[in-house]
């Protein structure tokens, strides 16, 4: 589904991606790790083009992808993404928050918007708060409302960047379960995270990158019990 062949990308002397290779099939969860500045955030940023490459391919569908224009926005459909930082809008309730970009850029009316909408938040157990402002909800509640933001547009593949770092750890937990239960329904994601529970739990894959390079790939199992690299056990060691 997303393809990334031989990536590099510069900001100015700093090389940020080295020749990176990976593809991620439908239905998948790839979960990234690696040390602060390995290039995590880069790296889902040039899948929806928030960043440029400088070199080589990166395909979605097996179409590489728009640079700009109604393709890009379509892109942005088909890729979503959540922060650390939820993003919401702080004027608009909850639900306006979900409905808005189906409205604007899918041009769904706004009853069928609205219907997608309050389903998307009973899924991410929070459709008693949709009349809401995001001030008015807790970390973990704003982030599941950026996550059924995401859902609302149908995105192909979604991308996370540290959804959990942000919060009080006691919110972390209800996070990660609905991102649980969306790895078991069969959404195709790539994680970011310092979380390895969830890694164990809902990774198909995992990425270890350092220096702007993956290191190593593998299975959840095979990579927490057996990294192949200096530089991963050295990573485990010191945040297992
Ligand atoms: P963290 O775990 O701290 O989030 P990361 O693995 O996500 O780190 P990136 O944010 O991708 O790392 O950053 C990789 C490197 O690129 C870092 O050295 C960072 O300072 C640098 N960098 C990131 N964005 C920019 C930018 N817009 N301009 C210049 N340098 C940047
Ligand atoms: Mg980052």
């Amino acid at each position: 589904l997303v393809v990334l062949e031989n990536v590099n990308k510069h900001f100015g002397d700093l090389h940020v991606l080295r020749d990176i290779d990976l593809s991620v099939t439908a239905g998948e969860v790839v979960v990234v790790i690696g040390p602060s500045g390995s290039g995590k955030s880069t790296l889902c940023r040039t899948i929806n083009r928030l960043e440029t490459i400088d070199t080589g391919r990166i395909l979605l569908d097996g179409q590489p992808l728009p640079a700009e224009g109604r393709g890009l926005a379509k892109l942005r459909s088909d890729v979503g993404m959540v922060f650390q930082s939820f993003n919401l809008f702080a004027h608009k309730t909850v639900l306006q928050n979900v409905t808005l970009g189906p409205m604007k850029v899918l041009g769904q009316p706004k009853a069928k918007a609205t219907e997608r909408g309050m389903e998307l938040l009973d899924r991410v157990r929070i459709g008693n708060q949709a009349h809401k402002y995001p001030a008015q909800l807790s970390g973990g509640q704003q982030q599941r409302v950026a996550i059924a933001r995401a859902l609302a547009m149908n995105p192909k593949v979604l991308l996370f960047d540290e959804p959990t770092s942000a919060l009080d750890p006691e919110m972390v937990q209800e996070v990660l379960d609905v991102m649980t239960d969306l790895a078991k329904e069969g959404m195709t994601m790539v994680v970011v995270t310092h979380e390895m529970g969830f890694a164990r739990r809902a990774a198909n894959r995992v990425v270890f990158m350092a220096d702007g390079q993956i290191v190593e790939e593998n299975t959840p199992d095979e990579f927490f019990t057996k990294p192949q690299s200096e530089r991963a056990r050295d990573f485990l060691s010191k945040i297992l």
